[in-house]
């Protein structure tokens, strides 16, 4: 599961789960990114909060977990390293998933290395509310005839972390858009203070 995870919401934890039921995996892996590679380091929140918040807000799910892979791996992140690296931890056998946003997924064929990514795993790509897929496969024809896609619909993400960081900053309620622990997190270490 990657993401920026800036912050980790009840969307992001609603499509986990509904992975791990319709695919029948075994676990899901957040992945916190470590330095996007097509942002800068002023667009994003520290790394460890990032983090840190994914762990608190997935502590209680026997099947989720948290990777450090890609915030302690030095410079910018690119997702075939991670998949890479996740290939020989887990071997040959291993059926790999990397879920994410449906919007990420199609600039995939741009990203490092991507002629890679039909050996490495399959691709979900999770949906909004609203999101006009059949536009979306016309659009993106090419992608689709190279990686292998699966896409599930997520109506808990009609919340997103942009709206999150805009509303702490202008002081509007986030409670029950992330877990009570994210919540207090942001207050405690004063996260997205300045208006977006
Ligand atoms: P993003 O551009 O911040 O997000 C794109 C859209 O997808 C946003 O609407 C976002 O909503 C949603 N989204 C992101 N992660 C999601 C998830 N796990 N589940 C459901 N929706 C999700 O994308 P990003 O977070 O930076 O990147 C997504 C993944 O692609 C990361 O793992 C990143 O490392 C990888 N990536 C790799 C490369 C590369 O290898 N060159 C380049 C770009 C991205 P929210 O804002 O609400 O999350």
């Amino acid at each position: 599961m990657g993401g920026t995870f800036d912050p980790i919401h009840f969307g992001h934890l609603v499509a986990a789960e509904e992975a791990l039921v319709q695919f029948n995996l075994d676990r899901v892996i957040f992945m916190p990114t470590g330095e996007p590679a097509r942002k800068t380091h002023l667009d994003v929140t520290q790394a460890e909060d990032r983090y840190l918040m994914a762990v608190i807000a997935t502590a209680s799910h026997p099947d989720f977990e948290v990777s450090r892979m890609e915030i302690d791996r030095p410079g910018p992140t690119y997702t075939v390293d991670t998949l890479r690296a996740l290939r020989n931890i887990h071997g040959k056998m291993a059926d790999l998933y990397f879920i994410t946003g449906a919007d990420a997924v199609w600039e995939m064929l741009t990203w490092k290395d991507a002629e890679e990514f039909e050996d490495l795993c399959t691709f979900i790509a999770a949906t909004r509310p609203g999101y006009d897929l059949d536009a979306a496969r016309q659009e993106h024809a090419d992608a689709l005839a190279r990686l292998r896609i699966e896409f599930i619909e997520v109506p808990a993400l009609a919340i997103s972390s942009t709206d999150i960081r805009q509303r702490v900053g202008e002081r509007r309620p986030i409670r029950y858009l992330t877990p009570e622990s994210v919540v207090a997190y942001i207050k405690k270490h004063r996260l997205y203070q300045e208006a977006y």
